[in-house]
């Protein structure tokens, strides 16, 4: 046995999983409007159940803490609070601020009524992020009023951004700013931030992550499957910005799979291998994440070195077969959680 640094899920939405073997063609748009009608059906005791199922399966899988990006209600969100719990998994909920578009569970009346919700999540005792949805769910005085919350609070801010092209062209059409410029401008950029996807950022959208000090969460295996478009990996790497991954639409639950596919998008675009270091790949699938959730301690996972995807191989390149080579099911909870 091996013990590591937990991986940390740092962007989930765990009801998402039900669409597996559902949602098939279309587009982006097509599969969000399954989606939407899913999040319209669910009870908060399914929720509970359901939840509990995703995150068993996160901590089957070598995740030890998650981010729940969460935008289905308030006490929906204490339910996947406790599901977190009994499933031993360290929790943070990102809690939604949705106030335009969606249907009304997304949505909140005002950003004060949204932060009233998010103190009510705090006394409650479960640890919490501020999360503007998108620039399509939070007009831009919003997104300045929750930046400044986040800051004031030290809380850590994430927002999706630049998943798709036509989000682009619509924030571009009512801002006259791409999204992760209009993201800076209203002050949701800085070191605790993390925007979610940032698939098709420009070099000046990247040089604003780079120099706020922002991370980049990135979710390849739900981007493939949605069709999304490729991080530009390189680039990011070159401006040295930090990444972390989530598993989103968990169509896949697998922390090497997506640290895989984060190398992989890499060496498809560069014709090179080795883009980034298995250190630096192990950091992103667990430090870093804690980092963005503003978790201090989280579990470790352990590797069991007995596993026949691991025969063969030296002890001295197990860290990169286990990125190169393993599914997530070598990974195992250590033996007191
Ligand atoms: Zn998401």
């Amino acid at each position: 046995m091996l013990t590591l640094p937990g991986f940390v899920d740092a962007h989930c939405h765990a009801f998402q999983r039900a669409l597996r073997g559902r949602g098939h063609g279309g587009d982006f748009w097509a599969w969000r409007d399954e989606m939407i009608a899913l999040a319209g059906s669910l009870s908060v005791a399914e929720i509970r159940s359901e939840y509990l199922e995703v995150y068993r399966e996160l901590r089957a899988n070598g995740y030890t803490a998650v981010g729940e990006f969460h935008y289905l209600g308030h006490e929906e969100a204490k339910a996947a609070a406790d599901a977190a719990d009994e499933a031993g998994i360290a929790f943070v909920c990102l809690y939604a601020c949705y106030l335009r578009g969606g249907i009304p569970r997304f949505r909140q009346d005002s950003v004060a009524v949204y932060l009233r919700e998010l103190e009510a999540l705090r006394d409650a005792g479960i640890r919490v992020g501020v999360a503007p949805h998108s620039v399509r769910a939070c007009p831009a005085d919003a997104l300045t009023e929750l930046g400044r919350y986040a800051a004031e609070h030290e809380l850590p801010l994430h927002v999706h951004a630049d998943e798709q092209p036509r989000e682009i062209e619509e924030c571009l059409a009512e801002h006259g700013l791409r999204p992760i410029e209009l993201l800076a401008r209203s002050g949701c950029l800085g070191p605790s931030s993390t925007v979610v996807h940032a698939t098709h950022a420009d070099g000046g959208e990247l040089d604003l992550l780079r120099d706020t000090g922002s991370r980049i969460c990135v979710c390849p295996t739900t981007e493939a499957n949605l069709g999304d478009g490729f991080l530009p990996v390189a680039r990011v790497c070159h401006r040295e910005i930090g990444m972390c991954i989530g598993s989103d639409s968990n169509v896949r639950i697998d922390p090497l799979e997506e640290l895989r596919e984060l190398e992989g998008i890499a060496r498809r675009q560069t014709g090179k291998r080795g883009v980034i270091s298995v250190d630096a790949l192990l950091s992103f699938g667990a430090d870093e994440g804690a980092a963005a959730l503003g978790l201090d301690v989280w579990p470790d996972a352990v590797v069991d070195l007995e596993h026949p995807q691991l025969r063969g191989v030296d002890e001295a390149a197990v860290y990169e077969a286990l990125l190169f080579s393993c599914t997530g099911d070598v990974l195992r909870k250590t033996s007191d959680q």
